[in-house]
């Protein structure tokens, strides 16, 4: 079958699997490229087929030889439908993990659910004992409860007024005006269900009360802070107020482990092109502009950047976890830089359709955006026929 991208609005349906494994690879070789971790050897990541949580996987298991477990939701292809990018990433991923003697065990299903929950448990218990990590990234729209069965859906909406400031449709590079209505106290109130703590103490507790931690463990969930410029929609929004939830949950487990030598952490990630951060109203032209400051600046990273920084300088670096006064781990320096945020602020006041691709790096994100489903990787010859069926099995 020849794959080509589909793109429906900011959602591209189908994915190339030997693009998806050059991702990877890419990937890999990165971390490979770079001095080892002494880190942890065996890991639970919660959200690893793609974004951060793949990223953490390969900075685990190539940067610090660890054994994992993967946790997702994603789709397989069949022999006449292609299956989800983080399908593909996985079969790669875990490919090179196995080739590389690593153990790479992996679970497909809703990470909401008691089921998931117990059956990670299981796999933890039979094939690596114990984990040494807790990496919880996931990024979701829906959540069912797994007590009340309730089905929660997390919006993308301001606090309390309407929001309104640029964008840009990345399919066509139309810059225009954007409007977003306020979250009703109901939308805020299940978007924090989706997103917020609840499901990673969740997850803890299980994890903990089936002796699947080891002693001195760490687990971190992933935040965003962001700039002035996309504040009333992110983090002074609904999702905003998850964050404010995960945030606090880790500092109530922190207290919690403190006494067994263990660590529950947040860290603050840099803003990247993931599945995730596409469907954000106003942070496609956020990104393109800072894409371009920070290339420009010398200081651009992506997901596997990022997360080899917080195996190797700050969860792992062999001195005490450097935190900010919120006792959050910070990965945004780069992008909050002051001088960057200047120049991307300044440039937001002048951008327009017509000099989008010539002031941003439009460019660069659609690049990126296509790099998710794995397209527009070189060396990757789309017009040759693949086998969309495949597994890691
Ligand atoms: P992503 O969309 O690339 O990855 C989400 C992961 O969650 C995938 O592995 C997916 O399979 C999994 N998932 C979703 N629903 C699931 C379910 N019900 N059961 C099991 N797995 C499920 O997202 P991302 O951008 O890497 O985001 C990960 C975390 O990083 C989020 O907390 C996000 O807020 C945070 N973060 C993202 C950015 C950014 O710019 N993208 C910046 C800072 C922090």
């Amino acid at each position: 079958m020849v794959i080509q991208p589909k793109i429906r609005g900011f959602i591209c349906t189908t994915s190339h699997p030997v693009g998806c494994k050059e991702h990877v690879e890419q990937q890999i070789q990165y971390v490979q490229r770079q001095p080892s971790v002494e880190g942890p050897r065996r890991v639970l990541v919660i959200g690893a087929s793609t974004g951060y949580g793949l990223a953490s996987r390969i900075v685990a298991a190539f940067g610090s030889n660890a054994d994992t477990v993967g946790v997702f939701l994603e789709k397989p292809g069949t022999d006449a439908r292609s299956g989800t990018a983080g399908w593909y990433n996985t079969v790669a991923f875990t490919e090179a993990a196995r080739s590389a003697g690593r153990v790479a065990e992996n679970i497909n299903g809703d990470a909401f659910s008691d089921e998931v929950k117990k059956e990670a448990i299981d796999v933890i218990r039979e094939k690596l004992g114990q984990v040494d990590l807790v990496v919880y990234s996931l990024a979701s729209p829906r959540r069912t409860h797994p007590k009340t069965q309730e089905v929660f859906s997390s919006v993308l909406k301001p606090i309390g007024a309407p929001f309104s400031d640029k964008t840009v449709d990345p399919n066509t590079g139309v810059v225009s005006t954007v409007t977003v209505n306020p979250a009703s106290e109901e939308e805020v109130r299940q978007t924090v269900a989706v997103m917020g703590g609840e499901d990673w103490e969740m997850w803890m507790k299980a994890l903990m009360e089936a002796g699947v931690l080891a002693p001195g463990f760490n687990t971190v969930a992933y935040s965003y802070l962001g700039p002035q410029l996309t504040r009333a929609i992110y983090r002074d929004g609904a999702i905003g107020r998850a964050k404010d939830d995960l945030e606090a949950t880790a500092k109530r487990m922190n207290q919690q482990y403190s006494a067994e030598g263990a660590h529950a952490f947040v860290s603050i990630n840099k803003a990247v092109v993931t599945q995730a951060s596409s469907a954000i109203p106003v942070v496609p032209l956020y990104i393109s502009l800072l894409f371009k400051t920070m290339k420009e600046r010398n200081t651009h990273e992506d997901c596997i950047e990022q997360m080899y920084r917080l195996f190797a300088q700050r969860l792992y670096s062999g001195e005490a976890v450097p935190l900010d006064e919120e006792g959050r781990i910070r990965l945004d320096e780069l992008e909050m830089d002051p001088e960057t945020q200047r120049i991307v602020h300044e440039t937001w006041k002048r951008v327009n359709t017509d000099n989008v691709y010539e002031l941003s790096d439009l460019a660069g994100y659609k690049s990126d955006f296509l790099k998710l489903f794995g397209f527009a990787l070189d060396g990757v010859d789309y017009d040759a026929d693949v086998n969309p069926n495949l597994s890691w099995e």
